[in-house]
C-alpha cells in the first residue's frame, strides 16, 4: 500500500493538486498528471510538459532599473502537448462529468514507475466501458513518454473513436498576484514545422529568443485494426482513429521529445531514431524496464518506517518525486518545483546543494556528481557576475538560474543571498568527504572552492581585527541586507578554510602560498556574532535590536506573511521565514557549544513562521540533536506530507523539492544523527516513540551500509564493501561484511 499513491477525489479543487502529485518524469522530461480526455467546461487545469533546462529568455521589466540589475531571465517552458486523447463511445464523448462514473481509481506506482486510472463509465445513453489508462515517462529512454489506453466494452458498443493530438500551440501558466509564479510572457514558443512522415507525427517548435528547438515525434499503435484520418493544422496534428466497438482495444501512443540542448541540431532525426527503437517494445516491456530501474534505485534509497503508513507513504513519495525531477545529464539541475509545475519558473536555487544533493550523495553518488558538474559548468557566468557586481575577483553564483546568469529581479531576497556561493562550495566538500573522490575534487571542486573563496576575500573586510561581511541576506528572506549574517559568515569561513586546505592538499598551481594564507587568516578571523546577554548567535548585527513580530495579533489567514505585508514591514521585525542560524548550527555544528545551539534554537523557534517549506526539516534535525524528540517528530510530520496534504496550499504549482529532500535529511541526519566529517561517518540515533523502528541505506567511501533500528537496537550491516569504521555515540565500531553489528540504543 505504501508503494502506491491512490486518489479517488474528483472535485475541481483537487484536480490541479493531483496534476502535481501524479506528475511523471525522469529528470529530463516531466509531464503533469493531466487527463487525456480533457476537462469539462469550467474545470481548472494547469496543463504541462517540461524539459529540464529547456527555456527561453525574457526581459525583466523594472519600474526603476539600477546598475547591474539583471536585464533578462530564463524561464522553463511548457512545451508541445501530447497528452490529449479523447475517447468517444458510439458518438458520446467520455468525460468524468458526462454520464456516470461508476468507479474511479487513480494510482501512482512508486516502485514501478507508472501511473494509471481505472474507470468504469456509463455514458448518458447507458453504454458501458471499463478504461485502464496507464502512462510512463521512461527512465531508460529519457525522451519517451508513453500513454497506454485499454478500452474494455461492457455493454453492446458499435464503434469507438479516439482523437489523439499533438499540439504545438502551447503557453505557460500565469498568475499576476503570486510572486512565486510567473506574471507574464505566456507565449514564447512558436511552431516551425508540422508534418506526418509515414505513420509518424512530427511537431517542431522554436523559442523566441534563446534559439532552442524542440520536437515531439509521436506514433500510435493499437492491438486492433482501425481506420485513421489525419488532420494537419498550422500548429499540430490530430488523428481520428475508428475502432470496432465489439472487442477490447489496447492503444499505445509513443511520444518522443528531443531538444537542441542535448540532441544537437538534427533533433528530428535523433527523435526518429528513438521512436524506431521504442516501437520494438510493448508497453508491458517498457513497464518491466521501469521496474528494473526502480528496483535498483530503491535498493539504495528506500527508507522503511515501521509503525506509520502515512509517513511511510510520505517518505517514499518524496524520494520518488526527487528521482523524477533531478537532472542527470550535467546540463540540467533540479528546479525548486522539479518538473512537476511552473512555480519559480523552473529555476535552480541553493535548494539543490543544501537540501537535495546530500540525499543523492549518500544514495546515488553518480547523480550527485552530475549536479556538481552542472554548477562547475556555470562557473564562468558566476565569475562574470562577480565582476559585474564590482568584485575584483572570485565567483558569485546566481541566486536563481537555469543556464547560468542571475534571474532574480528582487535583489534583497535574491542576489544579496551571497551564501549560495558558500553553499555550493560546502556541497563539493561534503561530496568529497562522503565519496573520497580526490580526482573529482581536483578536476571540478577545487576551482569552485578557490573562486568562491576569492569572492569572500573581496566582499569582506577587516574591522578591529575581525573579518566581516556586510550587506548580504542570509537564508531567512524576512530579514534582508544585513551586516554579519551568522549563517553567511559561518559558511564563508568554512569555504575559505577548505579552499586553503584543498590548495595545499592538491598542491594547486592556481593558488599561491600567500593567497592560501590570506584565505586561512580570513577564516580564522571571521566574525561570528554572539550576544553575551541572550547567549545566542544573533542572526546578524542588528537582529536582536528589532521589535519582535506580534504573532498573537496575526490571524492565520495572514500567513504566509509575504503575501500580506510589504517586505520592509517584515524586515523591521524579529520574524523568520525559515531556519537561518539554526541551519548554520546543523551544517557547522562544531562552531558552537551545544548550549549555545540549544539557546539559539529555543529563541529562534518562537519567531519562525516556516512560511518557507525549507524550514521544518531543519528544525526537526536540530530538535533531534538537542534531545527535543517530540518536536523532531512533529516537524518531521510537516515535511513528510507537505505536498500530499497540500499544507502549504500551493502544491498545484508544483511539488516542493527541497522539502522532499529535507524529509530524508530529517530521518538520516535527524533521528539517526548521521554526520560525515573528516574523521569519518558517525551516528547518534534514536527511534521516535510512535514507531516500532526504521531502516535506511547510505553509501560511504564506495561501501554501502544498511542501518536498521528497532526500539532497542541499531543493527548495522555492510551490504557492499569489506570493512568500514563507523562511530556510534562516540564509540568506534569496525563493521565487516557478513558480520552483524548490534548496538544498544541509548
Ligand atoms: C525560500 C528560498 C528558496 C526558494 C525556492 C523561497 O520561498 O525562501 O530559500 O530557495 O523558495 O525554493
Amino acid at each position: 500500500m505504501t508503494w502506491t499513491l491512490s486518489s479517488e477525489k474528483l472535485d475541481q479543487q483537487n484536480i490541479v493538486i493531483d496534476e502535481s502529485l501524479f506528475a511523471l518524469g525522469n529528470g529530463y522530461l516531466g509531464i503533469r498528471g493531466n487527463f487525456e480526455e480533457g476537462y469539462p467546461e469550467g474545470f481548472k487545469s494547469i496543463r504541462g510538459t517540461y524539459i529540464n533546462a529547456f527555456h527561453d529568455i525574457t526581459e525583466i521589466q523594472y519600474g526603476e532599473k539600477l546598475f547591474a540589475f539583471p536585464e533578462t531571465q530564463q524561464k522553463l517552458l511548457n512545451v508541445i502537448d501530447s497528452q490529449t486523447i479523447e475517447i468517444h463511445i458510439d458518438g458520446e464523448h467520455f468525460s468524468l462529468e458526462n454520464g456516470e462514473v461508476v468507479s474511479f481509481e487513480r494510482k501512482l506506482h512508486l516502485d514501478r514507475g507508472y501511473s494509471e486510472r481505472i474507470i468504469h463509465w456509463k455514458s448518458p445513453n447507458q453504454k458501458e466501458v471499463k478504461l485502464i489508462i496507464r502512462r510512463l515517462v521512461s527512465f531508460s529512454k529519457k525522451e519517451l513518454f508513453a500513454i497506454d489506453i485499454q478500452i474494455i466494452p461492457i455493454s453492446m458498443i458499435n464503434e469507438i473513436k479516439l482523437f489523439s493530438t499533438i499540439e504545438g500551440d502551447v503557453s505557460n501558466y500565469v498568475d499576476k498576484n503570486d510572486p512565486r509564479l510567473a506574471s507574464g510572457h505566456a507565449k514564447l514558443l512558436s511552431v516551425i514545422d508540422v508534418r506526418r512522415d509515414e505513420n509518424v507525427n512530427i511537431v517542431q517548435n522554436k523559442t523566441e529568443t534563446s534559439n532552442l528547438e524542440i520536437a515531439c515525434i509521436s506514433e500510435s499503435i493499437a492491438s486492433v485494426e482501425y481506420d485513421c484520418d489525419v488532420t494537419v493544422t498550422n500548429t499540430g496534428i490530430r488523428e481520428s482513429l475508428t475502432f470496432p466497438g465489439s472487442e477490447r482495444i489496447q492503444f499505445t501512443k509513443l511520444n518522443v521529445y528531443v531538444d537542441t540542448l542535448r540532441h544537437g541540431p538534427a533533433i528530428v532525426e535523433a527523435g526518429l531514431g528513438v521512436i524506431q527503437n521504442a516501437r520494438t517494445e510493448t508497453f508491458e516491456e517498457m513497464l518491466e524496464a521501469q521496474k528494473q530501474y526502480l528496483d535498483r534505485f530503491w535498493s539504495n534509497a528506500d527508507i522503511e518506517i515501521k509503525g506509520d503508513e502515512k509517513l511511510q507513504e510520505g517518505i517514499r513519495f518524496n524520494l520518488f518525486q526527487l528521482l523524477q525531477s533531478v537532472g542527470k545529464d550535467g546540463v540540467s539541475n533540479i528546479a525548486a518545483k522539479g518538473l512537476s509545475g511552473e512555480g519559480y519558473e523552473g529555476h535552480y536555487f541553493w535548494d539543490t546543494e543544501i537540501y537535495i544533493l546530500p540525499v543523492f550523495t549518500m544514495t546515488n553518488p553518480q547523480i550527485a556528481k552530475k549536479l556538481l558538474k552542472y554548477r562547475h559548468s556555470i562557473l564562468e557566468f558566476a565569475k562574470a557576475r562577480a565582476r559585474e557586481m564590482g568584485h575584483k575577483q572570485g565567483a558569485l553564483f546566481p541566486w536563481r538560474t537555469i543556464s547560468g546568469t542571475e534571474c532574480s529581479a528582487f535583489f534583497p531576497a535574491g542576489t544579496a543571498q551571497y551564501h549560495i556561493s558558500a553553499d555550493i562550495a560546502y556541497s563539493y566538500i561534503q561530496y568529497y568527504l562522503v565519496t573520497g573522490d580526490l580526482e573529482f575534487l581536483k578536476e571540478f571542486g577545487a576551482e569552485v572552492l578557490f573562486e568562491t573563496a576569492r569572492l569572500w576575500i573581496d566582499v569582506g573586510h577587516y574591522y578591529e581585527g575581525t573579518f566581516r561581511i556586510d550587506d548580504v541576506t542570509g537564508p531567512d528572506e524576512y530579514t534582508c541586507i544585513v551586516n554579519n549574517n551568522y549563517y553567511t559568515n559561518a559558511m564563508a569561513k568554512w569555504n575559505l578554510s577548505w579552499a586553503a586546505k584543498v590548495a595545499d592538499m592538491i598542491n594547486s598551481e592556481q593558488v599561491s602560498k600567500e593567497e592560501a594564507k590570506e584565505w586561512q587568516e580570513a577564516a580564522e578571523k571571521m566574525y561570528l556574532p554572539y550576544d553575551e546577554k541572550v547567549q545566542i548567535n544573533p542572526q546578524d548585527d542588528t537582529f536582536l535590536q528589532k521589535a519582535v513580530w506580534d504573532f498573537e495579533a496575526t490571524p492565520k489567514e495572514k500567513y504566509p506573511l509575504l503575501l500580506h505585508y510589504h517586505p520592509l514591514t517584515l524586515y523591521r521585525y524579529q520574524v523568520l521565514k525559515q531556519a537561518n542560524t539554526v541551519l548554520a548550527h546543523f551544517l557547522l555544528e562544531d562552531e558552537q557549544t551545544l548550549e549555545t545551539m540549544k539557546r539559539s534554537y529555543d529563541y529562534y523557534e518562537k519567531i519562525t513562521t516556516h512560511d518557507s517549506s525549507l524550514s521544518y526539516c531543519i528544525y526537526s534535525i536540530m530538535a533531534a540533536k538537542l534531545g527535543y524528540k517530540d518536536k523532531a517528530y512533529n516537524y518531521f510530520i510537516e515535511t513528510a506530507r507537505l505536498d500530499l496534504d497540500n499544507t502549504h496550499g500551493n502544491t498545484k504549482d508544483g511539488l516542493h523539492m527541497a522539502n522532499m529532500g529535507g524529509t530524508w535529511l530529517a530521518i538520516v541526519y535527524g533521528f539517526a544523527g548521521m554526520r560525515v566529517k573528516e574523521n569519518g561517518i558517525s551516528f547518534a540515533p534514536f527511534v521516535p516513540e510512535q514507531w516500532q523502528g526504521y531502516s535506511f541505506f547510505v553509501q560511504y567511501q564506495n561501501q554501502k551500509l544498511k542501518l536498521e533500528l528497532t526500539k532497542t537496537d541499531l543493527n548495522i550491516t555492510l551490504v557492499e564493501g569489506d570493512e568500514l569504521e563507523v562511530t556510534v555515540y562516540d564509540e568506534v565500531f569496525v563493521v565487516q561484511k557478513s558480520a552483524a553489528n548490534s548496538i544498544k540504543l541509548r
